[in-house]
């Protein structure tokens, strides 16, 4: 630290991202991306975009919000662009979050959230998941704070209904909650149709997962106008041009490949029943996964030691220190191949 860092974030703890390496090829399965390229409409689309790159990006992002509202079925008026999914997070904590609306969420989650608490200076409490981790609906009841929920929930996949997420949503109506749905595509139900009824909804969408872009950085809020009017606010006093062009043109394209985007996602979805179920057959549990990834745990090796071995063995996969989930790995979901190594891997470790 310098000695000209401000005070006010003296105490902030960074988010820690998964492994990027550069230094030999892994089987990448750390970090919940797509194994598939983007469609190639996104890719040419991206193309074509670059050859304007001396104007400034649209900070409308009036394309791929006509895109976005004609999928989803919601006006322009409810949708914001984003820097990824992760800057709508940031913008809902600063909108939505201070002394008397505290952040409330789970206490296995997505590790950014704590992180966009302590950076804006707003409390931050943690609810704890059952002994099987799933969300037990009745302990977000009437939180008295802003609730940001994944669902599926990250780290361990598990998904509410939308009829228990909307019990959620009616029972913490002076609060805004906001639902990060990275992983919707893969299984969960989404809350993008309660918007039009509950104005205290705002739902948090990713290009990352299921569409492939994640190095392009591309996510969307919806909510009511009057949410997103909020975080315009916020998105005008911060960036005006946070998306990139090339991104914004990426982005429409692959709307218009949604075959594509349904395709690989009933693959994975596929690869994970059969990951699943031969993970099973080699003494592991786990909750069982709406998502493109699963959390295992083995009865007598602990995470750590699989999560150095696999890596040795030219597989990566997370690991994380948090107590409860300390034994546990939580593996991405691949290409049939890719899983395929990686369970003749951990059969070996196992034998050893
Ligand atoms: C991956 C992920 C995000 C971040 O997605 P980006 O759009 O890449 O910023 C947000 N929330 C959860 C739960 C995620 O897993």
């Amino acid at each position: 630290m310098s000695r000209f860092f401000s005070k006010k974030y003296e105490n902030l703890e960074p988010y820690v991202p998964g492994e990027q390496p550069q230094d030999r090829k892994y089987i990448k399965l750390n970090t919940n991306e797509s194994p598939f390229p983007p469609s190639a409409r996104a890719i040419a689309a991206a193309a074509t975009a670059a050859e304007r790159l001396q104007l400034y990006s649209d900070p409308e992002c009036v394309l791929l919000r006509e895109a976005l509202s004609r999928q989803y079925h919601v006006a322009k008026e409810q949708i914001l662009v984003t820097n990824g999914s992760d800057e709508a997070l940031n913008f809902a904590f600063m909108a939505f979050c201070d002394e008397e609306h505290p952040a409330v969420s789970a206490d296995i989650t997505y590790g950014f959230y704590p992180v966009y608490a302590n950076i804006n200076h707003v409390p931050y409490r943690e609810i704890p998941l059952q002994a099987d981790f799933s969300i037990a609906p009745e302990d977000f009841y009437a939180c008295g704070g802003t609730v940001v929920l994944a669902n599926p929930n990250a780290q361990t996949g598990v998904a509410l209904s939308r009829a228990q997420m909307e019990e959620i949503i009616r029972r913490n109506s002076s609060n805004v909650v906001v639902v990060d749905e990275a992983y919707v595509d893969f299984g969960g139900e989404s809350c993008v149709p309660l918007v039009e009824k509950y104005d205290n909804l705002l739902v948090v969408q990713t290009f990352s997962k299921s569409r492939s872009m994640a190095g392009a950085r591309l996510g969307f809020a919806i909510g009511s106008k009057e949410l997103i009017a909020d975080l315009n606010t916020i998105r005008y006093s911060n960036n005006p041009y946070n998306v990139n062009s090339m991104t914004l043109s990426a982005g429409v394209g692959i709307l218009a490949d949604q075959e594509t985007i349904d395709a690989n996602c009933r693959t994975i979805m596929e690869n994970r029943a059969f990951t699943a179920n031969e993970l099973k057959k080699l003494g592991f549990t786990m909750p069982e996964s709406s998502a493109n990834f699963i959390l295992a745990e083995h009865t007598s090796v602990d995470g750590d030691t699989l999560y150095r071995e696999l890596k040795e063995r030219g597989v990566l996969v997370r690991h994380f220190t948090n107590k409860r989930i300390c034994n546990a790995i939580r593996i991405t979901i691949g290409t049939r191949e890719q899983m395929q190594v990686l369970i003749d891997q951990i059969r070996d470790i196992l034998e050893k």
